[in-house]
């Protein structure tokens, strides 16, 4: 998950034309999304990641943010947990 570097309110994915971009709600900052932000993003080894070291989700949820983004950010949480589920389900028949 990536934040607004003007205000720290989260950047929501959105569709600029033909383009892929990172759009802040708050004040309007757009980033756009290159193969190295897709990179940077939330992927499945990322989530593997934060389940050995234990931190990340709780380091996110301690970001001042709005009732909106509460709501995107349970789902986000929602969507981890059941990757994680995934990961340790396929895990456990190693
Ligand atoms: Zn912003």
């Amino acid at each position: 998950m990536r934040f607004c570097p003007r205000c720290k309110s989260m950047l929501i994915p959105a569709k600029k034309g033909n383009k892929q971009v990172l759009r802040c709600s708050r004040c309007g900052y757009e980033e756009e999304v290159t193969e190295q932000t897709r990179s940077g993003y939330v992927t499945r080894r990322e989530i593997a990641e934060e389940k050995h070291t234990g931190v990340a989700i709780s380091r996110e949820a301690e970001h001042t943010i709005t009732s909106e983004e509460r709501e995107l950010l349970e789902d986000y949480h929602k969507q981890l947990l059941e990757n994680l589920y995934e990961t340790e389900r396929e895990s456990e028949e190693d």
